[in-house]
């Protein structure tokens, strides 16, 4: 059986800049991938647009090509696709890691498909896979939404919107641009300030247009069938309604980590205990890297701060091998 120098939870770019930083420096190993290579950006919106400009977004040292200044999803799986071409990681994709666990000084990383064996592990896992639920009634219901891929399928028809972030302000606008009939319900009184900054007048101007409707100070308290129940100070009131887009955000895998051994902030953020100068969890020889370490904390890191954490995570192993 291999023994890997390194074995990587998750085939984002950040765990993709890991093992490069690792290829370099000739440590065995593998990339455990649950779905396809960069598997969140394949799920993204598919006109998004990155806020960060592509030179922002490369890893391992390879120009991103790109005619405007940021680029969009497609450009930036066909980015991450040729990395791969180029370095050819050892890369398993759809084999989701199921646990991990030390005994001695190994790890055993075990798939829904096979046994590992490693002497140290990052986890790289992201925080796109499960959606932070409003736990209202009805939220389960088909015509519910918590991803957003593209409007068509809401033209013509009535969709609220839920959220004022970017993911919720860019399908709004999306969205109302295709023809749909778009109600906004947003729990604080303003568009979020975190909103790409050439994208928030423009919601706001299609706001105060009233083309877009939009609830301030206001939650949506359940969805039915044909009509949506939103709360605000001045009481209840139902909108009509065909389709719910929550974009509320997403958070880390947390029952993954806390099984895996890893301490968990006592407060609401729930950071995962990792050294931030090393990036090694507590215990010894697992790794955190890329947006995984925020916890609740999303927002704070990207492709373009998170990136440094291959080498930051290299260098510690290299100096205890
Ligand atoms: P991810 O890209 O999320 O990669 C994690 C990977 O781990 C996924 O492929 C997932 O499938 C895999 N995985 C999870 N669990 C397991 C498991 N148990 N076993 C195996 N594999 C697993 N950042 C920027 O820097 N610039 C931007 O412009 C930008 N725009 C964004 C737009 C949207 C709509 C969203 C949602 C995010 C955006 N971000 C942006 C943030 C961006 O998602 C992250 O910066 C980036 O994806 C982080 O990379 P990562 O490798 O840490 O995590």
């Amino acid at each position: 059986e291999v023994t890997y120098d390194l074995i990587i939870v998750g085939g984002g770019p950040i765990g993709m800049a890991c093992a490069i930083a690792a290829k370099k420096a000739n440590l065995k190993t593998l990339i455990l991938e649950k779905g396809a290579l960069v598997n969140s950006l394949f799920n993204y919106p598919l006109y998004m647009t990155f806020f960060s400009t592509a030179e922002r977004l490369e890893i391992g040292g390879i120009p991103f090509n790109c005619l405007a200044p940021k680029p969009g999803r497609q450009e930036a799986l066909e980015y991450y696709r040729n990395i791969q071409r180029y370095f050819d990681l050892d890369i398993r994709l759809f084999e989701k890691v199921e646990s991990i666990a030390k005994t001695d000084d190994l790890f055993d990383v075990i798939s829904e498909k096979e046994k590992y064996t490693a002497k140290n592990v990052v986890i790289a896992t992201g925080f796109y896979d499960i959606p932070i639920y409003m736990g209202i009634p009805g939220e389960q219901l088909p015509k519910v939404s918590h991803y957003f891929k593209e409007a068509h399928e809401f033209a013509f028809r009535k969709v609220l919107v839920v959220g004022a972030n970017n993911s919720s302000v860019d399908a709004a606008l999306e969205c109302w641009r295709k023809g749909a009939q778009v109600t906004m319900v947003i729990r604080k009184g303003e568009i979020s300030p975190r909103v790409k900054y050439w994208v928030k007048p423009d919601a706001e101007n299609r706001i105060a247009e009233g083309n877009i409707k939009a609830h301030f100070n206001s939650c949506v308290t359940e969805i039915r069938e044909s009509e949506v129940e939103i709360e605000n100070a001045d009481g209840k009131f139902t909108v009509e309604n065909d389709f719910v887009l929550a974009l509320t955000g997403y958070r880390p895998d947390f029952d993954f980590l806390e099984k895996t051994g890893i301490e968990l902030s006592k407060d609401e953020l729930l950071i995962p205990k990792h050294d931030p100068e090393t990036m090694e969890t507590n215990i010894p020889g697992l790794y955190l890297a890329g947006v995984v370490c925020g916890g609740m904390e999303t927002h704070k890191w990207f492709i373009e701060n998170s990136r440094i954490h291959a080498d930051m995570i290299i260098d510690h192993i290299l100096k205890n091998s």
